[in-house]
């Protein structure tokens, strides 16, 4: 992912206008920038379309809610910003589209709270290529999610996100592309940067969203995708050891969309036929089709 300094052609809306590039919305006095009460949506453009864009932007207003923040738009008006800011690149552009919520202040009536009437909103939008799908390699990491009793799960919340990239950093270090990472109580969550599917014996298999991690947008759309096509999706409790044995693997997430797993620990995978079913069928959606 290409994210931060190296502004690629990017905008943000906020507070009524559109900046170019890099602008600095926060300072050192801020309550995220101190504290990390933050959260955020990611949305894709490609090839002219922008497909969940809606479910994306009525998210971000609910991880608002669940960190104490008080949204400041309706679901409905954030689509209409990020149409606009659609506009302002070629019509097929891929992109990544980013609206985000911030506390501003301190909540002088709560112990390191950020106070809700002091929420922020951007809805930034950046050139982003679309990946290949080649595949990706995934290794087991020994980072877990954390629960709702720990974190604030229920939310994109950018807090969660140190954990995560700690779980891909010792992936990448053992040479691998993404992480495994499991629950508290040990079960199969997602991977460090979306969700995971895996076949067996012709039958797609997903972990059951148990609330500590996030049941993607683009999970669900594939789960809801594959069905209609009559394909079974058993959505469980999965460990380890089944993916171990699977005979196909895959990611979803609005970033890559659905990515092959080519290479499970020692494992060398084949992108499967229900993997080329899933991403046509997600395809063609976005499409319209
Ligand atoms: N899990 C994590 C940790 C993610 O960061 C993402 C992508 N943002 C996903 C899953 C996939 O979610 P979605 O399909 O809603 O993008």
């Amino acid at each position: 992912m290409s994210h931060g300094n190296e502004v690629p052609m990017s905008w943000t809306w906020y507070d009524g206008r559109w900046l170019e590039g890099n602008p600095p919305l926060i300072g050192p006095r801020s309550h995220a920038f101190w504290l990390g009460t933050s959260v955020f949506d990611g949305a894709r453009a490609f090839e002219g379309v922008a497909p969940d864009l809606d479910r994306h932007c009525h998210r971000v207003n609910a991880s608002a809610l669940a960190v104490g923040l008080a949204p400041t738009l309706r679901g409905e008006e954030i689509i209409e910003l990020a149409e606009e800011g659609r506009r302002r690149f070629a019509r097929d552009a891929a992109l990544y589209i980013r609206p985000s919520y911030w506390g501003e202040l301190d909540d002088p009536t709560l112990v390191i709270g950020a106070d809700p009437a002091s929420t922020r909103f951007a809805m930034t939008l950046w050139e982003a290529p679309m990946h290949e799908p080649t595949g990706i390699s995934v290794t087991l990491s020994r980072f877990r999610r954390p629960s709702l009793e720990c974190m604030p799960t229920n939310a994109k919340a950018s807090c969660l996100y140190p954990n995560n990239a700690r779980a891909a950093r010792e992936a990448r270090d053992k040479g691998f592309d993404n992480a495994l990472v499991l629950d508290l109580l040990g079960n199969v969550a997602e991977l460090a940067s979306a969700n995971v599917f895996m076949v067996k014996d012709g039958v797609v298999l997903t972990p059951a969203a148990n609330g500590t991690y996030l049941a993607g947008i683009t999970r669900a759309r594939t789960i809801d995708l594959l069905r209609k096509a009559g394909t079974a999706v058993v959505e469980k409790t999965l460990r380890y050891e089944d993916f171990l044995e699977a005979d196909e693997m895959f990611s979803t997430g609005n970033y890559t969309k659905v990515m092959p797993i080519i290479r499970f620990e020692h494992r060398v995978l084949e992108p499967g036929p229900v993997y080329r079913l899933a991403r046509r069928l997600y395809w063609d959606f976005a499409h319209g089709g």
